[in-house]
């Protein structure tokens, strides 16, 4: 009898903590109890509301010496701005692809210095982390971020904080327009048709250009930019959909 309850508390006990986790896990990776309150006050942005069928074309975790040119070319050719996040120690070894992003007429934003896992830095290292990025960006492209898109998606009331009191907002992206492109394998025509299946006016599509998949994610780009500019949507970089929203 005995042994049947110590059982049964041990099965209760793991079920806790399984439901727990996922969770815990899911309400870290997806969402904050105060995201809406944020986007409410204008501090976060997932989408625009516009008239017109554009959307904002992002790309982090960049620059990336061999996968970021492929991509500037790719844009390049289809006439197309964007905003990329850029990391600041990655924008530190490569100044030459951030002053050609410049040149370009990309924005740029903030994606941290050291691209870090923000659940273990305190306040102060999370202030370092935007500002030393602000500095590296300003000095390479003449323009200062006003946008910061936190590594991971990671999101707190002293992040948000801190980054709307050095006067920035917190740049996130349009759920329904995460292809997960950074994914190793994941073929560019599948990426490409995420974003074309799930297109709306006003939202932003998150992508990656450093990493594994990044050449894969460059192809994808000439697809569907082909593709959708032929539906009439116009691609611009966030701040462009920012402003455009505001002047509805
Ligand atoms: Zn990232």
């Amino acid at each position: 009898m005995l042994t049947w309850l110590k059982r049964r508390l041990r099965a209760l006990m793991f079920m806790t903590l399984f439901l727990g986790g996922i969770s815990y896990g899911s309400f870290t990776l997806a969402l904050h109890p105060n995201l809406s309150v944020w986007e409410k006050d204008g501090n976060l942005i997932r989408s625009v509301t516009v008239r017109e069928k554009v959307v904002a074309l992002t790309f982090d975790d960049g620059p990336d010496p061999l996968r970021t040119p492929v991509l500037l070319d790719i844009l390049r050719m289809h006439q197309t701005q964007a905003t990329f996040f850029v990391v600041g120690s990655k924008a530190q070894k490569h100044p030459e692809i951030i002053r050609r992003m410049a040149r370009d007429g990309h924005e740029i934003g903030n994606h941290s210095y050291s691209h870090r896992n923000f659940n273990h830095l305190n306040k102060w290292q999370i202030l370092e982390e935007i500002r030393r990025t602000n500095q590296i960006i300003t000095e390479l492209s003449g323009h200062q971020p006003d946008l910061f898109r936190p590594p991971g998606g990671y999101l707190s009331y002293e992040m948000v904080d801190l980054t709307v009191k050095e006067g920035m907002l917190v740049a996130y992206w349009t759920w329904q327009q995460d292809s997960k492109d950074w994914r190793r394998g994941k073929p560019a025509p599948t990426i490409a048709a995420h974003i074309v299946e799930h297109i709306r006016p006003g939202q932003i599509i998150i992508l990656h250009d450093a990493g594994d998949n990044g050449l894969q994610t460059a192809r994808a780009v000439d697809i569907f930019l082909a593709d959708l500019k032929q539906k009439g949507y116009r691609f611009v970089s966030m701040g462009e959909l920012i402003s455009r929203g505001a002047k509805d």
